[in-house]
C-alpha cells in the first residue's frame, strides 16, 4: 500500500497551540469486524493490536487525576477490546461522559448481543458511522451487507430509547464522502438523512456529523493509486478557513494509542507524529499526570488542511 506520510510532514499550516484539555480520546486497538476503503486507521479483522488492562488503568488514573469531562473511545471497533466494558463501567462511575465511536454492525455480531443494553445502561453517547443513506454506497465503501446490518444495529439502539430526544440517550451519526471531495453542508445532509432513514426504516437519531476524509492511511493510498492526491490536497488547501483554525479538535483533545502513547489527534497517531513535552521522542500518558498541556505546541502537517477546509471537520462534525 502506498503511503502519503512522507508527503505530509513538511507544511506551511499555521502554528497552533493547545487550550484547556476536555476530552481524552482513546484508541482501544485496530481490530475491527469491517475493513472500509476510507479507514484512516487501516483497521480490520486481522489486526491484533489491542490496549491491555494495565494501560487502561493508566487511562482511568488520568481521567480521575485530571478531572477530564469526556472519554471518547475509538478503534477499530472499540467494543472488540476485551476490557471495553471494564473501562466504560469505571469511567461512568467517576461521572465521566463516555462516547463510543461505534460501527453499528458490531451490534449484530455474534457475541455482542449484550452491547446495546450495556451502552444504554451506562448512558454512553453512541457516535455511529453511517457513511450514506443509500445501501449501494454504504456497501461499496464498507462491504456487502453492511448497510443491512447497520440499519439493524441502529434499530436496536432506537428500541432502547437512543435517538429519542426525551430519553437522554444520544445517537449521533457520522457521514464521510466516498470520493476525493468535500462533504456537503451538514445541516442540509442532516435533513435528508432524517427524512430518508425515518421514511424507509423508522430510524431516529440526534445529530449528523459530516467529516472530510483525511489524505492518510487507506484513503491516502487510494488517492495516490488513482492519481488524485495532488488535486485533493489542492482542494483542501484552497478551501482553508481561518475560522475553523480556532476550533480544531486538537486544541482541547489528546489521542492515546493502544500502547498508551499520546498524540494531538487520531490522525497524527496514524502518521506517528507524537505529542512531545520533553526531550523524549514520544510521550506516554503516565508521564502527563503532573503536566498541564495548555499552551503546548500542536504537531501539524499537510493533512491538517483536512480539518480546516470548507465548513471544517473534526470528530464532532462541521466546525463552522
Ligand atoms: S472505518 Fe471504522 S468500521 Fe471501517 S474499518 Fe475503520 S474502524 Fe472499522
Ligand atoms: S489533523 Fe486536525 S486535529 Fe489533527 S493536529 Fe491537524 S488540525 Fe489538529
Amino acid at each position: 500500500m502506498q503511503d502519503t506520510r512522507p508527503l505530509l510532514l513538511q507544511t506551511d499550516f499555521p502554528a497552533i497551540r493547545r487550550d484547556v484539555l476536555q476530552t481524552l480520546q482513546v484508541n482501544l486497538g485496530y481490530l475491527c469486524n469491517l475493513s472500509c476503503t476510507h479507514c484512516h486507521v487501516n483497521a480490520g479483522p486481522t489486526r491484533t493490536e489491542l490496549m491491555d488492562r494495565e494501560t487502561i488503568n493508566v487511562v482511568l488514573d488520568y481521567l480521575s487525576i485530571k478531572e477530564i469531562d469526556t472519554l471518547d473511545l475509538t478503534g477499530g471497533s472499540p467494543e472488540m477490546n476485551p476490557y471495553f466494558c471494564y473501562l466504560v463501567e469505571a469511567a461512568s462511575k467517576m461521572g465521566v461522559r463516555v462516547m463510543d465511536r461505534c460501527n453499528p454492525t458490531i451490534l449484530e455480531e455474534k457475541g455482542y448481543e449484550y452491547l446495546a443494553e450495556f451502552l444504554a445502561k451506562h448512558e454512553v453517547i453512541v457516535i455511529a458511522s453511517m457513511p450514506c443513506h443509500s445501501e449501494q454506497n454504504v456497501d461499496r465503501q464498507r462491504g456487502n451487507g453492511v448497510y443491512r446490518d447497520s440499519i439493524a444495529g441502529l434499530k436496536k439502539l432506537n428500541a432502547l430509547g437512543y435517538g429519542n430526544p426525551d430519553s437522554g440517550l444520544l445517537l449521533n451519526l457520522v457521514y464521510n464522502p466516498d470520493a476525493p471531495v468535500l462533504p456537503p453542508p451538514q445541516e442540509e445532509l442532516k435533513r435528508d438523512y432524517r427524512r430518508i432513514l425515518w421514511a424507509e426504516h423508522g430510524i431516529a437519531f440526534n445529530e449528523l456529523y459530516v467529516l472530510a476524509n483525511m489524505p492518510i492511511s487507506r484513503f491516502g493510498a487510494r488517492l495516490l493509486a488513482k492519481g488524485d492526491y495532488v488535486e485533493y490536497m489542492n482542494l483542501l488547501r484552497g478551501s482553508f478557513s481561518q475560522e475553523n483554525l480556532e476550533t480544531v479538535m486538537c486544541r482541547s483533545l489528546i489521542s492515546v494509542d493502544y500502547q498508551g502513547y499520546v498524540y494531538d489527534c487520531d490522525f497524527n497517531q496514524m502518521l506517528l507524529m507524537p505529542l512531545i513535552v520533553s526531550d523524549k521522542p514520544r510521550t506516554h500518558l503516565s508521564e502527563l499526570l503532573k503536566i498541564d498541556l495548555a499552551g503546548v505546541d500542536i504537531a501539524t502537517g499537510e493533512h491538517c488542511y483536512g480539518c480546516t477546509a470548507g465548513q471544517g471537520s473534526s470528530c464532532s462534525g462541521a466546525l463552522s
